[in-house]
């Protein structure tokens, strides 16, 4: 791929994994974009685009973030990995002045905060996304518009069985969002019991969380509320990781151009 001065040098980690292959495709395949590292544990020094098929990259799999940071010079990290390995990626990243995209969920709240105050120190810009799919940041826009008006509500989300954390970020998202519209409130019966624990899901603010793992679902949620005689239910689904990639591609570009952390892609389009 050709070099110019106006390219993101872009490095990705988890470049193997389920999502981070699309990242990598798209990356390789939009002129804003320079892929520089592709990190991942297996097939170290293995051409990336040969490995997921498509032309070869010039970039070979490295198992050092580090090394792969500093060698590549890269600007972004695009970070898909799993919840006990993002963590320790961004401390690296920032340490080399390395702006991350982080698509990677179970991130707490603590490390949320810490690497904002880094990023402003740094003087540098970092996005956290619980979801890139825009359908999923307008389903949970218009959650948290319908519960000023029906605020008992609980939310159902359905994801592919190798899935690490639960509940998903994007359902936590949506029920922090929520939570800012509404008052924390008891929801059914004050004296319900449990049979079986764990029947009625997780608690955030008296909100219920389901989580669903089952082969054949990408990533998927339904948010329903009830109100006298009448329910709402919104729903989004994403069918091909594919949906996520518009929403990484303009994080990488925009996240350049800010200072701090923007947490939710809701934050960077509006
Ligand atoms: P995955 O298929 O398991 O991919 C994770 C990849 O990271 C694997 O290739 C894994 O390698 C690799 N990895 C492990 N340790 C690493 C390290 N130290 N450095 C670099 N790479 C490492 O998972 P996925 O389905 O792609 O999902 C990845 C994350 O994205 C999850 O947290 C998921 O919830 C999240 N996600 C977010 C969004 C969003 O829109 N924000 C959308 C979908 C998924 P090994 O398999 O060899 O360990």
């Amino acid at each position: 791929m050709a070099n110019s001065d106006r390219q993101i040098r872009v490095a990705v980690a988890g470049a193997l994994g389920k999502m981070g292959r699309e990242v990598v495709k798209t990356v390789m395949a939009d002129p804003a974009f320079q892929l520089v590292a592709a990190i991942d544990p297996s097939s170290v020094g293995q051409d990336i685009g040969s490995l997921i098929g498509t032309e070869e990259a010039g970039v070979f799999v490295a198992n050092s973030l580090a090394e792969a940071l500093l060698q590549s010079s890269a600007e972004v990290l695009i970070d898909f990995t799993t919840p006990n390995v993002v963590t320790q990626n961004v401390y690296i990243a920032l340490e080399y002045g390395v702006r991350p995209v982080v698509g990677t969920t179970g991130i707490k709240q603590e490390d949320l905060q810490a690497w904002d105050r880094i990023l402003k120190e740094k003087q540098i810009g970092g996005v956290v996304a619980p979801n890139f799919a825009i359908g999923a940041i307008l389903m949970m826009k218009f959650s948290a518009m319908a519960a000023k008006y029906m605020p008992h509500v609980e939310i159902i989300e359905l994801h592919h069985d190798q899935k690490l954390d639960a509940p998903s970020g994007t359902a936590v998202k949506t029920a922090e969002m929520i939570a800012k519209e509404r008052a924390r409130m008891q929801q059914g019966h004050p004296a319900e019991e449990e049979k079986l624990q764990g029947a009625r899901g997780a608690d955030f603010e008296g909100m219920k969380i389901h989580s669903v793992r089952l082969p054949g679902y990408v990533a998927h949620q339904e948010v329903l509320f009830g109100g006298v005689g009448q329910t709402l239910v919104i729903r989004h689904d994403s069918i091909s990781r594919e949906s996520f990639m518009p929403g990484v591609a303009l994080a990488a570009k925009k996240v350049t151009g800010i200072t701090g952390l923007v947490y939710g892609l809701e934050n960077l389009i509006d």
